[in-house]
């Protein structure tokens, strides 16, 4: 069986007044049906920028550049504002980093869940009466009487949970989520991870799940693709890239310790050195100038993707062990 989704060799610019921002280049990501992947990265590394070109709501200066995003053999990048608008409501969802930017303020909750269901069978009572039960499913007490509520009144942590519900309502094959549990505490974040994991569990569709938080990939994901500087540096199952990272970023980002991954702070270490320049992207490999074991190959050459285990890859030209001098 062909992937769900497949992202083959996409690059992705966005007009600035410097000059063109080459945001992704060359990314391939896999994600089967029914699978967890996780895109971590500091931020600037171009995750989000993903997230949003997959489900084709890239911001109006970017453009593709190259490359394709591939759901179930369509191309994302070629459909028009029909297509993508059909698929978005059935195919694919997000949920975002603030709920507010999914919800309609004015509008109650019960009518924004009847009308993402505008294209399901059944009259209004029984998708209010879905819609009802899917609040209920996530955990809003008195459901059927919240249809009703407008998103202010409900708190930051209840408002996640009505955009879960709203994002899985129509019971989509894949669900992207943009750093969902960032503004939420911790308490707050353990349960939002929880009620995706069942949720997940029950309509089997895959996610995609951007985060910076290590501990929260390596919890909920099956897969990780690791990001730097727009492009994927190591990717695979994600036990085999946490306990056995080939990558001098996944290493720095992992501290070499994967025993503490799962109690980890909930941010990234900081690396010494800032990222590349974007509009003039350096030759050879992006990691170089922050890399400790950087040799003249590196500022020469891109390193490509190579085996790094049984269940991973990564791009650095230290596992080119024929090649090594
Ligand atoms: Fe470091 Fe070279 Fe590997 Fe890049 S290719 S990560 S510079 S060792
Ligand atoms: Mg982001």
């Amino acid at each position: 069986d062909a992937p769900l989704l497949q992202v083959r060799d996409l690059s992705i610019d966005f007009g600035t007044p410097r000059g063109r921002l080459h945001a992704l280049r060359g990314i391939n990501v896999d994600v089967p049906k029914g699978r967890i992947m996780g895109l971590v990265g500091e931020s600037g590394c171009g995750k989000s920028t993903l997230a949003y070109a997959l489900s084709g709501l890239l911001a109006g200066n970017g453009q593709v550049t190259g490359g394709a995003i591939l759901m179930d053999g369509q191309d994302v990048t070629k459909m028009s504002d029909r297509q993508l608008r059909d698929m978005r409501g059935q195919r694919v969802s997000m949920i975002f980093q603030d709920p507010m930017t999914a919800l309609n303020p004015v509008i109650t909750i019960g009518r924004q869940m009847l009308d993402i269901q505008y294209r399901d069978p059944g009259t209004s009572a029984e998708k209010r009466a879905r819609a009802a039960a899917m609040l209920d499913r996530v955990g809003i007490p008195d459901a059927a009487a919240q249809l009703g509520s407008y998103p202010h009144q409900f708190s930051g942590g209840m408002r996640q949970r009505v955009c879960i519900a709203m994002a899985l309502l129509t019971k989509p094959d894949l669900l992207i989520a943009d750093e969902p549990t960032t503004a939420l505490d911790a308490t707050l974040e353990v349960q939002i991870i929880e009620l995706l994991r069942e949720l997940q569990q029950e309509i089997g569709c895959a996610i995609v799940f951007v985060s910076h938080h290590l501990g929260t990939v390596a919890e909920l994901c099956d897969d990780v693709t690791v990001m730097y500087a727009g492009e994927v540096v190591e990717q695979g199952d994600v036990r085999s890239v946490f306990h056995a990272p080939a990558h001098p970023y996944t290493q720095a980002l992992l501290e070499c310790d994967p025993a503490r991954i799962k109690e980890a702070t909930r941010h990234l270490p900081t690396i010494a050195g800032t990222l590349p320049d974007l509009v003039n992207v350096p030759e050879g490999c992006i990691f170089a100038p922050r890399c400790a074991h950087a040799w003249d190959r590196c500022r020469a050459e891109h390193p490509a993707a190579r085996r790094a285990s049984a269940h991973h890859t990564a791009a650095c030209h230290l596992l080119d062990t024929e090649a090594r001098t």
